[in-house]
């Protein structure tokens, strides 16, 4: 067997089938899709095609779809446009969202924005009366993540865009880890603003979608040539937009089997965990209601400490597992997940901890052996620790 990949939230590999849809685009269709000869006008073509399609495919019109490099810059755009736009002084986020937030979010601090971060629970997830209590005059824009990426928590997007509009102030949610996942309908789940990444889901890499529901107030961040509409600069990533749209297509057309599959796989882990290790790990975010291809587990030894997680990952990946950890290297010091402390795990255990991200090409076999290798390895681990 080769190496087992359960590193999914992460990246995943481009689906063959998307890849072929692609190729022509590479070097037959090449065409600049702003130029107006006939190569140029067949690139418009598929541009236009897979914007209608996305807009389909979550329920939007396809003048809300505005192509860009990923999920990090539409969720900074989404943040810092509506901010310049609304110019009020105030965005309500929380302390468990990816760094593509977080991190403007800090950046608008320093131009004197108020950012509220609220508290999430231990699984991970804010209530709606939360952010009913933390919107005032002054709110430009509410920022929350749909599934997280660290735990697989859900949030309740529904209530939570609900109760923006009721107070009219726009909701953006980073839908990253959940777009092709779980269902993600715009007019259902109520966002005005959404950000999409190819590569969570068989699609390409620095390719994404910004989505922003007509007549929301916001700023293009990237400025240059006349693309998307002028909301957007940059020549167009034709072939990373094709790829786009033709995974999601996918993913959304087989979501219902990827999900019953994720089940199986999450179950058959469930199982080794608590047959081989019981006692010795706890789960990190939500026990019941997430989604389920993420598995967040912290280890604990038997006098209750945390295991070197950094010695772990290294000893899954020499026995050829590949599976995220619970902390960041941050300036060359291990940083304990912003996530994990978010929702309170203490340093020693989110250290300790590793994420299990399932992909559709997983197997139970693989779960399997991922069980019987971390057996070996924590004994040795654990035998070492005391
Ligand atoms: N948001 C979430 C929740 C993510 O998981 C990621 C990718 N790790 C991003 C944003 C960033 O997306 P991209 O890699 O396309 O910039």
């Amino acid at each position: 067997m080769d190496s087992v990949y359960f590193d999914n939230a992460a990246t995943t590999a481009v689906d063959e089938r998307v890849m072929e849809e692609m190729l022509p685009y590479f070097n037959r269709h090449f065409g600049n899709a702003d130029s107006p000869h006939q190569l140029g006008r067949a690139s418009k073509v598929a541009i236009e095609d897979a914007r209608e399609l996305i807009a389909e495919l979550i329920g939007a019109e396809p003048s809300e779809v505005i192509f860009t490099s990923g999920g990090t810059e539409s969720d900074n755009t989404a943040l810092k446009g509506v901010v310049a736009a609304t110019r009020k002084t105030e965005v309500i986020t929380s302390p468990v969202e990816h760094h593509a937030v977080i991190h403007p979010a800090e950046s608008l601090k320093m131009q004197g924005v108020k950012v509220i971060y609220l508290e999430p629970g231990r699984d991970g997830i804010i209530h709606p009366e939360q952010v009913a209590e933390a919107i005032t005059e002054d709110t430009a824009i509410v920022s929350l993540m749909h599934v997280n990426n660290e735990l697989g928590s859900v949030n309740p997007i529904k209530e939570i865009a609900e109760i923006c509009h009721e107070r009219r102030v726009p909701f953006h949610s980073d839908t990253v880890q959940s777009v092709g996942k779980i269902p993600v309908n715009v007019k259902e789940l109520g966002m005005d603003a959404l950000s999409i990444s190819g590569h969570k889901i068989y699609g390409p890499k620095g390719v994404g979608v910004l989505y922003v529901k007509n007549g929301t107030p916001w700023i293009p961040w990237l400025q240059g040539g006349s693309q998307e509409r002028r909301r957007r600069g940059g020549t167009s990533n034709v072939t990373g937009i094709v790829g786009l749209a033709s995974a999601l297509r996918f993913a959304v057309d087989e979501m219902n089997d990827h999900q019953k599959h994720f089940e199986v796989l999450r179950k058959e882990m469930l199982e080794g965990l608590s047959l081989h290790f019981e006692g010795r790990y706890q789960i990190n975010g939500p026990k019941t209601g997430g989604v389920p291809h993420i598995l967040n587990i912290g280890f604990i030894t038997p006098d209750q400490k945390g295991l070197d997680g950094e010695m772990l990952l290294l000893n899954l990946d020499i026995d050829g597992i590949c599976v995220s950890n619970g902390s960041a290297c941050t300036s060359g010091a291990t940083e304990p997940s912003h996530v994990l402390k978010g929702i309170g795990v203490p340093d020693e255990i989110a250290n300790s901890s590793i994420r299990i991200s399932f992909g559709k090409q997983n197997t139970v076999e693989e779960v399997r052996l991922f069980v019987d290798k971390l057996e070996k390895i924590l004994d040795r681990m654990m035998a070492a620790a005391i």
